[in-house]
């Protein structure tokens, strides 16, 4: 086993103004092995005069780096960007060994992370302003971008390197000072990554990690001098920290849940699109925002020829830890969250779905208290069931079928998340209309996981996003930035007298 995935026996630090130490508040939790059920860490929960301290080292690193040349702060990103890439077996198991996703998969993720530094080392690039001469007569105008200042972000379980860069490159580029409260259940990568980034010189006090629960999430979102805040995670922890955070006058993007659908057209090349909700569907446990949950034949022939394709391949998955380099998919994160998992195949079971696959019994020889569930496949799922409307985040694909295309579309737009979604289909008629009619903020064609390049931004529709700015790309430079123009009359000598009507 390699020695990033053994770690056992340590305890979780606060990175506060560059020092690292734990949270000294008393309030402890556990960090898991999630193929073992093992204890194999512990995290001290903050307290709110933990997050204050936080603040504080932000608010007295933010002058000098604010002020540091947008191609100064470039270099630390190519510098960063460099040590990440050549760390990145070595982040690739700090979040294996918390998360429980496969090496493989956890490899891709840490790309898809250092895909935004990529983009943050153009920084100078990105917050050029405009400059108009001759407004009027001796007038010239600028509009610039500046940073807001201190800006926090909070991050779910998932993507334990990769969300977190989602947003703290891109707010320190821009010149901010950054607080990160990383998830309490797989806390390490963010350690690790902070690490790098010191080493390719951001001076301390401009990254800040606090770990902790809802008593830090609390103490951010209505501290007075954190200006922004970005947060990932469920539904209803985004809305609450949308609301929470406005409130304090905040700018705020919260990100939340999804069920994504992908209708299957009777043209669409049936294997092509059964390897692709297998990807989509059970890669990382279901444990993605941009899982396929839900597939959307059209047309009973087509529902079912997809299930006779499906069956077998889920029947063979092969589940295992990370340690398995063969694995498809690992375990769920905890033992209560696999409780509730296991808890919606039960509940699909009693409300009339057809049980295809079932992955309840799964259990692996060595690891019988790991949180593993098995794939499990349901036929003939409604709108109105559980397993339809509410998010799994688990290795249980539903199959929805439409009698058509019209009523596929409107069954997707019914629906509460508007995350990601995607058609397979060889008539570009109905994928262009489908790419336009369609309610969701991440379309894909023929692509089961449509997640946005660095150079774009994420984000979804409806309730899978509560504010005005998506993620990272151009709307991250612009969530983390705010406009000033500037009006400026050289010579100054020019006298016209007092003019009190409006300037033009
Ligand atoms: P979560 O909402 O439980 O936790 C996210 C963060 O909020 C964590 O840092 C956690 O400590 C904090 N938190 C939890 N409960 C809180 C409370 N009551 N008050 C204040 N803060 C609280 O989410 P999770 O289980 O870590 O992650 C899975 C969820 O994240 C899924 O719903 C998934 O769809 C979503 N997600 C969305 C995206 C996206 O881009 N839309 C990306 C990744 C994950």
């Amino acid at each position: 086993m390699a020695d990033g995935l053994a770690r056992t026996g340590y305890v979780i630090d606060n990175v506060i103004g560059g020092k690292r130490a734990p949270s000294g508040s008393g309030r402890k939790a556990g960090i898991f092995n999630p193929a073992t059920g093992a204890e194999i860490g512990e995290l001290h929960l903050s307290s709110v005069a933990e997050v204050d301290a936080a603040v504080q080292a932000a608010k007295d690193a933010l002058p000098g780096w604010a002020k540091t040349p947008p191609a100064k702060r470039a270099r630390v990103m190519f510098k960063f960007l460099e040590l990440l890439n050549a760390n990145q077996d070595a982040l690739a198991e700090e979040i294996s060994r918390e998360h429980g996703k496969t090496h493989a998969d956890a490899l891709g993720e840490v790309a898809r992370g250092l895909e935004v530094v990529e983009f943050c080392c153009g920084i100078p690039q990105l917050l050029k302003g405009e400059f108009s001469r001759n407004v009027g007569s001796g007038v010239d105008s600028i509009a610039d971008r500046q940073p807001l200042g201190v800006v926090a972000g909070i991050t779910p379980f998932n993507f334990p390197a990769m969300v977190p860069m989602w947003m703290y490159p891109v707010a320190i580029a821009c010149g901010n000072t950054f607080i990160l409260k990383p998830s309490e259940r797989d806390p390490s990568a963010s350690l690790l990554s902070y690490e790098l980034f010191r080493e390719a010189g951001l001076p301390e006090g401009v990254f800040n990690i606090v770990q902790g629960d809802k008593e830090a999430v609390d103490a951010i979102l209505d501290h007075p001098d954190i200006k922004a805040v970005s947060f990932v995670g469920s539904t209803p922890i985004a809305q609450y920290v949308y609301e929470r955070g406005c409130k304090a006058g905040k700018r705020v993007q919260a990100l939340g849940g999804a069920k994504n659908h992908m209708i299957v057209m009777p043209d669409a090349d049936l294997d092509q699109a059964a390897d692709a909700l297998m990807g989509a569907g059970y890669g990382s446990a279901g444990e993605r925002c941009m899982a396929v949950s839900v597939a959307v034949p059209v047309g009973e022939e087509t529902g079912d020829r997809l299930i006779e394709k499906l069956k077998p391949r889920i029947e063979t998955l092969r589940i295992g830890p990370a340690t398995d380099s063969q694995a498809d998919m690992g375990p769920l994160i905890t033992r209560a969250h696999q409780q509730k998992v296991l808890g919606f195949i039960d509940k699909g079971v009693e409300e009339g779905a057809d049980l295809v696959v079932d992955g309840r019994g799964f259990a692996l020889q060595g690891y019988e208290d790991g949180y593993f569930v098995g794939g499990t496949l349901f036929d003939r799922v409604t709108p109105d069931m559980t397993i339809y409307r509410e998010e799994i985040f688990g290795p249980v694909l539903s199959v929805a079928r439409a009698a058509n295309y019209q009523s596929a579309v409107d069954m997707i737009n019914a629906h509460e998340y508007g995350n990601g979604t995607a058609i397979f289909t060889r008539d570009g008629d109905a994928a262009r209309a489908f790419a336009e009619d369609i309610e969701v903020g991440m379309v894909g064609v023929n692509v089961p996981i449509p997640v946005p390049v660095a150079y774009h931004s994420f984000g979804g529709w409806k309730r899978s996003l509560f504010g005005d700015h998506s993620i990272y790309g151009p709307e991250g430079v612009h969530f983390y930035t705010r406009l000033k123009t500037i009006t400026t009359r050289w010579p100054a000598g020019i006298k016209e007298g007092a003019v009190f009507t409006f300037p033009s």
